[in-house]
């Protein structure tokens, strides 16, 4: 693919989800432009954990967990396979997850959406006695917990990298350049404008991440996401890596990467988070995708992981992470066509479950642009459908 061929499909912004969407279509057959302002994974991807469990608050009801599941199966059975065709070692790994009951409130909160999750997906409620056998370092304190027997993490810019260049082994090419605006005829789209041009195409993928809203004008649709901002620690941890991939709904989750850090988050991400707090103003968050870290964060997150795991505090800190998520009105991402035009469609919104769903958001685009309408009966679409909130 060159800047001298018509794309069919310029994807626009090259974090997880632009470099899902691009691999899925150019693996599809068809010929994909990305266009990315910055670099690869420069924007949230970069600073994810790269957490995908399930059983959290984000999926709040049946429909959106099984996008969860759904998410999971995309997940493992993609990464080996990208990993083959880019060369890139993600850093991917597999482990159980508990979501940790430490107080009363969490205990009643974890139990009450356990009720609903084990309908849907592979989870079971343990006692104090299995969750401590299982990662011995936990408070005794601990009430029990929603377990989930396998869920994933991977570094999300080695993810991203990985989609990227596997889409490259199908054609697709990557170009430098902002995106201004859409070309159209009548209510079709045939082509994008960009700092230094135009290219002429069929079909955009708008995957702006954060600055999704700044499309609202080339659209004539108001996009509903916001930036809310987000923090989270690496700390060094020489100690035996944790057995499973811990969350509780008001501390937050720590979690062992295969290379030697724990993370501990997220500010903004907690299940009880007051996100108002969080949001930034869009051109503060297009000016810095990674603003000052803040001290009081720092000082929360350790304070709350101490709760959960006493060892934190013998920890120290390797880096203090912060990005900017984008964050939709329903906190669900907005995957598809646009209303009122045809050929250009969103990919953004995911709020906390980016990295998560990038997979299958990735084929869920591809479907509806290749076959127009979605191929997983299991998973309903309309729950992403931008035409929502119309
Ligand atoms: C601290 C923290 C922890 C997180 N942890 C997790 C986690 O454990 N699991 C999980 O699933 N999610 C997590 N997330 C959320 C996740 O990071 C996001 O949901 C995800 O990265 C969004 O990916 P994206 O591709 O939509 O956006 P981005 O990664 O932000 O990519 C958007 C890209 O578009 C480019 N762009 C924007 N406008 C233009 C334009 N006009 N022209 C060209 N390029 C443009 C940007 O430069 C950027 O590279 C976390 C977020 C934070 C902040």
């Amino acid at each position: 693919m060159s800047l001298n061929q018509n794309p069919d499909v310029v994807v626009v912004g090259a974090g997880a989800v632009g470099t899902s969407c691009a691999y899925h279509l150019a693996a599809a057959g068809l010929k994909v432009l990305v266009v990315e302002q910055d670099r690869v994974a420069a924007g949230s991807s970069t600073c994810a954990t790269g957490a995908m469990y399930s059983i959290s608050a984000d999926f709040n009801d049946a429909d959106y967990l099984r996008w969860g599941v759904r998410g999971h199966h995309s997940t493992k059975a993609i990464v080996p396979v990208l990993e083959d065709l880019s060369g890139v070692r993600t850093g991917y790994q597999c482990r159980p997850a508990m979501r940790l009951a430490v107080d009363d409130e969490e205990e009643r909160q974890v139990r009450a959406d356990l009720e609903w999750q084990a309908e849907v997906m592979n989870t079971r409620w343990l006692d104090p006695d299995d969750v401590r056998a299982i990662e011995p370092a936990i408070t005794p304190e601990v009430r029990g917990a929603a377990f989930e027997p396998e869920a994933l993490q991977v570094p999300a810019d080695r993810l991203s990298h990985a989609f990227m260049r596997s889409a490259e082994r199908f054609g697709a090419a990557l170009f430098p350049s902002t995106i201004t605006g859409l070309e159209r005829r009548g209510d079709r789209v045939v082509g994008v404008t960009h700092k230094q041009g135009t290219i002429a195409c069929d079909n955009v993928v708008l995957a702006m991440g954060a600055s999704a809203a700044l499309a609202s004008k080339w659209l004539g649709y108001a996009v509903p996401v916001r930036p809310l901002r987000g923090e989270r620690l690496m700390l060094r941890w020489p100690s035996q890596p944790l057995q499973a991939i811990l969350s509780t709904p008001r501390r937050g989750h720590l979690i062992s990467r295969l290379d030697g850090y724990l993370s501990v988050g997220s500010t903004g991400g907690r299940d009880f988070d007051d996100r108002e707090n969080w949001i930034v103003g869009q051109d503060e968050a297009v000016a810095d995708p990674h603003p000052e870290p803040s001290p009081e964060a720092r000082e929360e997150l350790l304070r709350r992981a101490t709760e959960v795991l006493p060892t934190v505090k013998y920890a120290t800190v390797g880096q203090h992470i912060t990005g900017i998520r984008p964050l939709s009105r329903d906190t669900r991402p907005l995957i598809g066509a646009v209303p009122g035009i045809e050929g250009a469609y969103l990919a953004t919104g995911h709020t906390h479950r980016g990295i998560h769903l990038a997979a299958a958001t990735g084929e869920l685009v591809r479907d509806l642009l290749v076959h127009g309408r979605s191929l997983q009966p299991s998973c309903d679409p309309a729950l992403f459908d931008p035409a929502r909130f119309l």
